[in-house]
């Protein structure tokens, strides 16, 4: 699902994320690659400009261009964009089924999944929630829908209402009432025909069945495939029937996905259910947030960005930048940065998290650089006095063997460490002339 999007998204934001600090500029240019993306992922252009503009505006406020982190920032909230724009009131899966029977009326064109649908509702409802359920197609104008859906419910244990030929619509709809209310049901769904387009005569009939039905839930079933159209179906279906859910079906396929987030922008209506696949446990609750991330794409650079929050703040990251500007980075410094990889889930975790870096965390596992290190690396530190650590240069061979002991490690090991930190107070300074050095402390996290 939402395969393309996601890989544009992903090499813009791989983009961002590389680089430090960001300017305006930056943010706007990698916002105009984002919109054309969801344009392409045929999001409606409204849609995608009024997402663009709220999160250029929570994107370029001064604490996300000061952070160290400006680049994930954006990610971050681009992200929670998506979920606000997904999101609807309430919980989506939960019907209004109380008072039974409870009539569900199920709309939608020809094609769109319909059928299929409503057996994977019933089926839902009656091994989730062990609800008696009730299915009657009133598709007077195709026999074959109607013996699709007997055959579906024969599948799935559940009951569907003896065809009798000859009957309208508004008659199977009235039977199928009554049956429910004498048979003890707590649900009855109402499968209505489809047409190839929305027509008159089709909108006719399904608003005389929902007036004798009185619907609790009138639930479309629209193609996700089919993008802005079904957009454009949801928005007339809902302007003639008043519909209180939406149900995107083929989500399983490799579809553009715009759908999903231009349908509760534009049609006000709360996705319900996704539909994965033909059979008749292919249905999921929709879910924002697994969506959101699904659009992103990226590894899990959001709970890492999260993570980076908590365990690090930002004015002490700025207070640890002045330092290092003035090319001051002694062993608790360095110490410092080891415990903070420490507290983010060592260095696997940290890797882990950033997109296209797992395999250079195998790597750099191969190498022997990994979590037994880092703390390996802070045992040293801590056998150090504290003029030692505040001066590295004092370290002459009598203090290394005694530091080593402390430890339990080898010499060589506290010579690796001095090396690194020597290489890292270097490249500090140079930074930090060049003014560089933000740039650096985003490139860490
Ligand atoms: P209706 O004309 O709207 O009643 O559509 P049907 O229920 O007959 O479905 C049309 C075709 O779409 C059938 O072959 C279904 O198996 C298929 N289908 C329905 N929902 C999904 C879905 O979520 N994913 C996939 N891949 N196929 C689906």
């Amino acid at each position: 699902m939402f395969e393309n999007l996601s890989e544009r998204l992903s090499g813009v934001f791989d983009r961002l994320t590389r680089q430090g600090a960001l300017t305006e500029d930056d943010v706007r240019t990698a916002l105009r690659e984002v919109r054309v993306a969801l344009l392409e992922a045929d999001v409606s252009l409204p849609v995608a400009r009024d997402f663009i503009k709220r999160v250029q505006a929570k994107a370029t406020g001064s604490a996300v261009m000061k952070s160290i982190t400006p680049g994930q920032q954006v990610v971050k909230i681009v992200h929670d964009e998506l979920i606000a724009t997904l999101t609807g009131e309430g919980d989506p899966g939960k019907l209004k089924i109380d008072n039974p029977p409870a009539p569900i009326l199920m709309v939608g064109l020809q094609g769109s999944g319909k059928t299929t649908t409503t057996a994977k509702l019933a089926r839902r409802l009656k091994d989730r929630e062990g609800k008696r359920v009730l299915m009657a197609s009133l598709d007077t104008n195709r026999p074959a829908a109607m013996e699709q859906l007997a055959i579906l419910g024969t599948q799935i244990g559940v009951d569907t209402l003896p065809i009798v030929a000859g009957q309208t619509a508004v008659q199977i709809a009235k039977r199928a009432k009554q049956q429910a209310t004498l048979g003890g049901y707590d649900v009855f769904l109402l499968d209505t025909a489809g047409r190839l387009h929305i027509d008159d005569v089709l909108m006719d009939e399904v608003q005389a069945v929902r007036d004798v039905a009185a619907p609790r839930e009138t639930l479309l079933v629209v193609d996700g495939l089919t993008g802005q159209d079904a957009v454009n179906v949801a928005a007339e279906f809902d302007g003639k029937l008043g519909v209180s859910g939406v149900i995107l079906t083929r989500m399983d396929g490799d579809g553009r996905g715009g759908a999903a987030l231009s349908m509760r922008a534009v049609t006000g209506k709360p996705i319900r259910f996704v539909g994965l696949g033909e059979k008749t446990d292919a249905l999921e609750v929709f879910d924002p947030q697994r969506i959101a991330g699904r659009i992103l794409g990226m590894g899990d650079i959001v709970a890492l960005v999260e993570k980076a929050q908590e365990t690090l703040e930002v004015e002490q990251a700025e207070r640890m930048m002045k330092r290092f500007q003035k090319g001051q980075f002694n062993m608790n410094d360095l110490k410092g940065q080891l415990e903070q990889m420490m507290k983010m889930g060592g260095m696997q975790s940290v890797m882990g998290m950033m997109p296209g870096m797992g395999k250079m965390s195998k790597q750099a596992e191969a190498a022997g650089f990994d979590d037994k290190m880092l703390r390996r690396q802070v045992a040293l530190i801590d056998s150090m006095t504290r003029k030692e650590r505040a001066n590295p240069a004092l370290l002459q061979a009598s203090r290394k063997k005694r530091i080593a002991k402390g430890a339990g490690l080898e010499v060589s090991e506290l010579n690796r460490l001095l090396k690194q930190h020597r290489q890292m107070a270097d490249m500090m300074k140079k930074l930090g002339k060049k003014g560089m050095l933000k740039q650096a402390m985003g490139s860490m996290f």
